[in-house]
């Protein structure tokens, strides 16, 4: 039975390590998720954008790509400079190696969570890193995510993988980011959102090609059937859309009616999931090196092919499942827990880890309510996060998860 929370090193620099790893021990957490490094974010959102537990400052916004290790160039010498990983220059402790040391008078379990492959900064500046979509452009919301197929960004999450577990000992290794980003429209049209998702990079390109893939009927398929339904009346005059239930629901019949008949776009589909897959094994061959136990964030499994996750798959290669199953910041249903917790286990997972929203507008009573929903499914939850979350919280997150 997992208990964990995910940590920010902020949190850890204001608050002092000790006291942050006791109390966590003394409310009867097990695992403690430290970012050691971290995405460009306004804390916390959705939501109120506050930090309740900081002792110094009630909001934050983390750099981009900020790394809160003591990286040793020896380990980066095999990629260009630009994308080599840097201690940002405010940064004067090694928090990574001060949590490793500490944590081992506590009854918890350190893990090294780590953004994968989102790298604001390096795809800012760097666009030839980055996961293209159907016309070209850099996809996803602001242009945050690198391409798991090009040489360079392998090489240089395996290096970050190497040096953790090496140098800083890690004992688990938590892929977050571990997948391509998630189309922007909201449209419930499948073939709308294909025009956003990637990858068309011409490293993709040339990889999908060998593999027999014709790159172009695949984008032709797409274009053809999202140019029908954009030069619907219906959706450009705003009568049909996500809020309205029937239009989503024949929407979404018509996109799978038109992909069941297009081979192509399904076997590219396919190759996708088959290169983030690729990349955990390799991943994963390198953790077993040194004895590191691996596991990854998740996106529920009814849409987590979208965005290349295999379950089926990375249950095979992965010592644990982590599923984000947020539901009251992102106004989703909390109904569908037990649906996705399902799913799951029905594609191999021995025993999901139901990732908790726990920080407002959650309640004490809707971290309960979601909790008893994933229960008859699971015995293991963690908690999003320490730094965002009101104490009742917490405290309504540790009773419902060690109850019954
Ligand atoms: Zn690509």
């Amino acid at each position: 039975m997992i208990l964990g929370i995910w940590v920010h090193p902020w949190d850890l620099i204001d608050n002092g390590i000790e006291n942050i790893l006791e109390e966590l021990e003394k409310h009867g957490f097990n695992h403690v998720s430290l970012a050691v490094r971290y995405v460009e974010e306004r804390q916390a959102f959705p939501g109120q954008s506050l930090i309740y537990r900081n002792a110094r400052r009630k909001t934050y916004l983390s750099y981009r790509d900020s790394i809160f290790w003591f990286p040793s160039s020896e380990y980066y010498r095999d990629i260009p400079e630009n994308i080599r990983p840097k201690k940002p220059s405010w940064l004067d402790r090694d928090i990574v190696k001060e949590f490793r040391e500490r944590i081992a008078s506590y009854n918890l379990k350190p893990v090294y969570w780590l953004p994968t492959l989102r790298w604001d900064k390096i795809a800012g500046e760097h666009p030839e890193y980055c996961v293209r979509d159907i016309y070209g452009n850099i996809a996803g919301y602001k242009a945050q995510f690198l391409c798991p197929l090009n040489p360079n960004v392998r090489k240089l999450v395996l290096n970050v993988v190497e040096e953790l577990s090496c140098r800083y000992e890690a004992y688990e290794i938590e892929l977050d980011y571990i997948r391509y980003p998630e189309p922007v429209t909201h449209s419930p049209s499948l073939f709308i959102k294909l025009l956003q998702t990637p990858c068309f990079c011409d490293n993709c390109r040339k990889y999908y090609e060998s593999i027999g893939i014709n790159v172009d009927k695949v984008k032709k398929d797409i274009v053809d059937i999202a140019n029908t339904l954009l030069t619907s009346e219906d959706i450009t005059g705003n009568t049909c859309n996500i809020n309205d239930p029937e239009c989503s629901t024949n929407l979404l019949l018509h996109s799978l009616y038109e992909l069941i008949n297009r081979i192509e776009v399904s076997k590219w589909l396919k190759a996708r999931t088959e290169i983030i897959t690729g990349l955990v094994e390799e991943i994963r061959d390198k953790t077993r090196q040194y004895g590191v136990k691996l596991s990854a964030d998740l996106v529920p499994p009814s849409h987590s092919w979208f965005v290349g996750q295999d379950y089926e798959k990375l249950s095979q290669i992965l010592d644990i499942i982590k599923i984000m199953l947020y539901t009251e910041p992102f106004h989703r249903s909390h109904k569908l827990i037990p649906y996705e917790l399902s799913i799951a286990i029905s594609k191999g997972v021995k025993e999901p880890v139901a990732g908790i929203s726990i920080w407002p507008p959650s309640t004490p009573n809707t971290i309960k309510r979601d909790i008893l929903l994933a229960k008859p499914l699971t015995k293991s939850f963690y908690a999003y996060s320490y730094g965002w979350a009101p104490i009742a919280n917490i405290k309504a997150f540790i009773e419902s998860s060690k109850t019954g």
